[in-house]
């Protein structure tokens, strides 16, 4: 008897297309796919309306991979919509899982936003000062466009979860174990996070001295030696704080790990955990036991930009998650 073939959907809300082209990526693994499913929506590649997606019966689709995170109310709706149909519902890439670059929006609210992209960015045209709105009565009617949030949520803020894929975007290796894993009815349980259980650390061909630095240096600013640690020569690896799966490709160019795999399994916070390992290498030449306030600072204000360093990805998923604004 021929086995059923599954129903898959894809989705993107707030996101820059990278995850939709890494499963391209995937190459003739594609073919794996078209044997075991029929794709059933795919914003991107075929033309299925929403109205098609509502008259499926709930739970129609067997998997959905979303990707992107929710800042607004067209993405909500598709994302609970999408809920309703799947009967499992992965956060595919880092938007998804932990809100990942636009979720770095959290910094400043709606009207910021707009007022910045639409009135005050110098190559701005705008005499009339015409800001998007949710509504807008014309003679023809009323148009009606998606309402902007102030805040960038994850996929998990938004609706239950089955599981999450990490990365920005998830390596062409972690999708393929995880399509292995769907072909052979073999997900591990509701919850899990679809990459290994160890730190870019564990997977990094580089040599860690147990050094301190004293002087941390931006990524333009110094020619890295090859082998070495680069958090040992002072250039901010996020690499201690991240999930592997990745092969730790960024280390391979002499790139830092910025910390698109996610938290590692035991330290949620990823931010936190990041500061907690350069607390532990970071201290002033001859090194002494006590520091005083003006020292911590001196060492701490080399840090140029320490929420696009250490919450790059995942400010919205954070115990911090916004900036809050003044009224
Ligand atoms: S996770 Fe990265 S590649 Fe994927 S949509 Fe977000 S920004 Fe783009
Ligand atoms: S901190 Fe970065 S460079 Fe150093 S071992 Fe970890 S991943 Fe490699
Ligand atoms: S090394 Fe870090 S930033 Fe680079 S792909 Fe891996 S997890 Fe992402």
């Amino acid at each position: 008897m021929t086995k059923e073939k599954l129903k898959i959907a894809f989705y993107w809300a707030a996101s820059c297309g990278g995850c939709e082209i890494a499963v391209l990526d995937i190459n003739e693994k594609i073919l794996d796919v078209i044997g075991i499913a029929d794709i059933v929506f795919w914003p991107v590649a075929i033309d299925v309306k929403y109205k098609d997606v509502e008259a499926m019966p709930d739970k129609y689709i067997d998997i959905c991979f979303f990707n992107g995170s929710i800042r607004n109310s067209e993405q909500e709706h598709v994302a609970k919509l999408l809920r309703k149909k799947a009967k499992t519902l992965v956060a595919f890439g880092s938007c998804a899982q932990e809100g990942c670059i636009p979720g770095l929006a959290n910094l400043h609210d709606a009207k910021e936003i707009l007022n910045t992209v639409y009135l005050k960015e110098k190559s701005v045209v705008n005499p009339e000062g015409v800001v998007p709105k949710p509504e807008t009565e014309v003679k023809e009617g009323k148009l009606e466009i998606p309402h902007f949030y102030d805040t960038v949520r994850t996929l998990d803020q938004t609706v239950d979860v089955d599981y999450y894929l990490p990365g920005c975007p998830p390596p062409v290796k972690l999708i393929s174990n995880a399509i292995d894993a769907i072909a052979k009815g073999e997900l591990p349980p509701k919850g899990s996070v679809l990459a290994p259980l160890k730190s870019v650390c564990d997977e990094c061909p580089r040599k860690k001295e147990n050094k301190k630095i004293s002087k941390i240096y931006r990524v333009h600013e110094k020619a890295p030696e090859p082998e070495k640690c680069l958090l040992e020569q002072g250039i901010i690896c996020m690499g201690p704080a991240t999930r592997s799966g990745c092969e730790a490709q960024c280390l391979t160019v002499d790139m830092p790990c910025t910390g698109c795999g996610g938290p590692c399994p035991n330290a949620p916070e990823q931010g936190a955990a990041m500061m907690s390992a350069l607390a532990s290498i970071l201290g002033l030449e001859n090194e002494q036991e006590h520091y005083s306030e003006e020292d911590v600072e001196k060492l701490m204000s080399q840090i140029k930009d320490p929420v696009g360093t250490f919450y790059m990805y995942s400010l919205p998923s954070s115990i911090l998650r916004r900036k809050v604004m003044k009224q």
